[in-house]
């Protein structure tokens, strides 16, 4: 692939960057000081599903730049979506007004979504609209007239972003443990992990199902919501529910009358098979949260999807005091949204989500042949978001410890061989853009095979 730099790329620029980003820039999720132990990565541009670093190498976006990606980079018609939006205006408020693309937008994703969901309430990241669905479940019942329903159902290993009200629905101990002090309490029930339970695979999801019960029984008056990754739980290491699971989960809080929290940064915009992993299991829950893949990872929209029965908790006289008193400078960014409209126009043109289940079982057979090495202890996906789980022995199940790096040692070798991607921990994930083609996303399991097998039985090292 030739490389096509700007003039004004040469190395000497790409020194000067270097030397400026070591300076002043604190990479998220970085330690920083092993960051700065070798030059960065720095890329220059992207084009379909590659990017292209500024020395004009290109890479795989193997993880959709970290789960965003939909359509590629550098998309004609997304950029022109941008472009003509700019030409009209790039941003007026909805604190007390409207703007054209965010009205276009709620009406398409109310019909997109599952039977219900008909409010859109915007925010630009998925912790942001996490934040939202938690305040909107606790004030539900508040302007309900309902007292003591203040705390939430959360999931172990659950991720739900950043925001210290996302962090405290949040279960990973790595990256949540330091802030337990700012935290409000949260109930926690097992995600169903069929590799992980000691039982064996079959007692996961009655394990999670009565834990969950069991909570309920006893706090569900104490209880806003629960909120769950609908059949995938990302971050935790592509952990895939057993079918069932969610409807189950579903059920149960219903009938003790607990509201639904579906949490679809991850898993929406086509990327477990279906629009909404929810439809998996024809769940419609009370609030919906999406990100990440609506603008088709092109710019910063979130948003909060609520039923009619939440709206009208919060439709009363002024004086009443039931308004959602929240919102961001950018909530409902015109061109965030007209680049979104966009993105969804593109998947359905292209039939892109009814392209998934086959994909993902393609790129699952090519990298089936792993499950025989010494290291490689599970493989999971559910359409294109695919997890593969290194451990120290495949018969007890150790895992690495984590000083090895092993997945970070993967991730690099990756990358020496063309592929970006960024591991959870010991769990090797693929999450390519949904666009890719059949030949490329063949090419990119075969590089991470590789680096998998260089890394844990060749002794690669950097
Ligand atoms: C990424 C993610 C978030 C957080 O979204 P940001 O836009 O990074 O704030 C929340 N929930 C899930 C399931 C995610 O994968």
């Amino acid at each position: 692939m030739a490389a096509i730099l700007s003039p004004f790329l040469t190395s000497s620029s790409y020194e000067r960057l270097a030397e400026l980003d070591l300076k002043h820039v604190w990479h998220p999720f970085t330690q920083m000081k092993q960051y700065n132990e070798e030059p960065p990565l720095i890329i220059a541009r992207g084009e379909g599903v590659r990017l292209y670093d500024m020395h004009g190498r290109a890479y795989y976006d193997g993880f959709s730049s970290v789960w965003l990606n939909v359509h590629g980079h550098n998309v004609p018609e997304l950029n022109k979506a941008i472009t003509d939006q700019l030409q009209l205006i790039a941003h007026s408020t909805l604190l007390g007004m409207a703007n054209v693309p965010s009205i276009e937008l709620a009406a398409q994703l109310a019909e997109l979504s599952p039977r219900g969901l008909t409010k859109v309430f915007y925010s630009d990241s998925g912790a942001a609209g996490v934040e939202i669905a938690l305040k909107m479940a606790f004030q539900y019942w508040h302007n309900n007239g309902v007292r003591g329903k203040s705390s939430f159902i959360t999931m172990k290993d659950a991720y739900h972003g950043d925001t210290i009200g996302a962090v405290s629905v949040g279960n990973i101990g790595l990256y949540h443990d330091v802030f337990r002090p700012l935290l409000f309490h949260s109930h926690t029930v097992p995600y169903p992990n069929g590799y992980r339970n000691p039982l064996g695979p079959e007692h996961a999801m009655a394990d999670t199902l009565e834990a969950l019960e069991r909570v309920l029984r006893e706090h569900s008056s104490e209880i806003a919501a629960l909120i769950v990754e609908p059949i995938v739980q990302g971050a935790s290491g592509i952990i895939v529910m057993p079918a069932g699971c969610l409807s189950a989960i579903a059920a149960l809080c219903r009938q003790y009358d607990v509201l639904l929290i579906a949490d679809e940064v991850a898993t929406g915009f086509g990327r477990t098979g279906r629009m909404f992993a929810c439809e998996h299991e024809s769940v419609t829950p009370d609030l919906m949260v999406v990100g990440k893949g609506l603008t088709g990872g092109y710019l910063p929209v979130a948003a909060t999807l609520a039923t009619e029965q939440i709206y009208n908790a919060f439709y009363a006289d002024y004086e009443e005091q039931k308004t959602f008193f929240h919102g961001h400078s950018f909530t409902g960014n015109p061109v965030g949204c007209a680049v979104a409209l966009e993105s969804l126009r593109l998947l359905q043109a292209r039939s892109l989500v009814e392209s998934v289940d086959a994909k993902g079982s393609l790129v699952a057979s090519r990298l089936a042949p792993l499950l025989n090495r010494p290291h490689v202890g599970d493989i999971r996906h559910q359409g294109l978001m695919l997890g593969i789980e290194l451990v120290a022995n495949t018969h007890t199940k150790e895992p690495y410890h984590w000083n090895e790096r092993i997945g970070l040692r993967v991730a690099r070798r990756a990358r020496e061989l063309g592929l970006l991607t960024r591991p959870l921990g010991n769990v090797i994930v693929l999450i390519p853009p949904l666009a890719s083609t059949d030949s490329e996303l063949m090419d990119m399991a075969d590089m991470l095979s590789e680096a998998i097998i260089d890394v844990t039985e060749r002794g690669w090292k950097r």
